[in-house]
């Protein structure tokens, strides 16, 4: 079974020109999510990991699943303005204009190693603000793991940069 041929692409969501890789056909196959699962985790055996954050919101399903694989804690990276309790926020470049994603202050504690999860990397500034956030609390990113990597818009090399190491499943040019 074949992780890229459950993933659909749908040309032209959510504006002409963009390929869009929907990971929900694979997560809606039993054998694939549990393979998928099963192959984020597989390269930190053996390195000590505190949390999963997962990254709104298909990094919630993502991490939510990664987590428990892993018998650990999950934290959620949000969109402004959804948690509840005191929250650190981070500005994040978009192709027009920013966002801004936010975490519990206390949702990691110093020195705790931190896996981020999401669905997908493309430029990479959505996982960098995540990483700014952990790294604000004094966490260690010990990785970033995503079902899909578009290499071409340079988001690994990006993270790479940051020291962080980049693991995903499936890759399209
Ligand atoms: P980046 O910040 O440019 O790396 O974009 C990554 C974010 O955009 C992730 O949170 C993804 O969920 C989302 N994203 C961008 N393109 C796609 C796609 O083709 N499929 C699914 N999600 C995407």
């Amino acid at each position: 079974m074949d992780i890229k041929g459950l993933i659909r692409t749908i040309p032209d969501y959510p504006k002409p020109g963009i390929m869009f890789r929907d990971v929900t056909s694979l997560w809606g196959d039993a054998r694939g999510f549990r393979r998928v699962v099963d192959e984020l985790v597989q390269p930190y055996a053996g390195t000590r990991i505190d949390k999963v954050a997962g990254i709104e919101s298909r990094g919630f399903v993502i991490g939510g699943a990664v987590a428990h694989q892993l018998s650990i804690g999950f934290v959620p990276v949000r969109k402004k303005g959804k948690l509840p309790w005191k929250t650190l926020a981070e500005d994040y470049a978009l192709e027009y204009g920013h966002d801004t994603l936010e975490m519990h202050v206390d949702s990691v504690k110093p020195g705790e190693q931190v896996l981020i999860v999401d669905d997908l990397i493309a430029t990479g500034g959505t996982v960098e603000a995540a990483i700014k956030l952990v790294r604000r609390m004094e966490g260690v990113v010990v990785g970033c793991a995503f079902i899909v990597d578009l290499p071409d818009l340079g988001g690994r090399k990006r993270i790479e940069a940051l020291d962080v190491p980049v693991f995903a499943l499936a890759s399209y040019e």
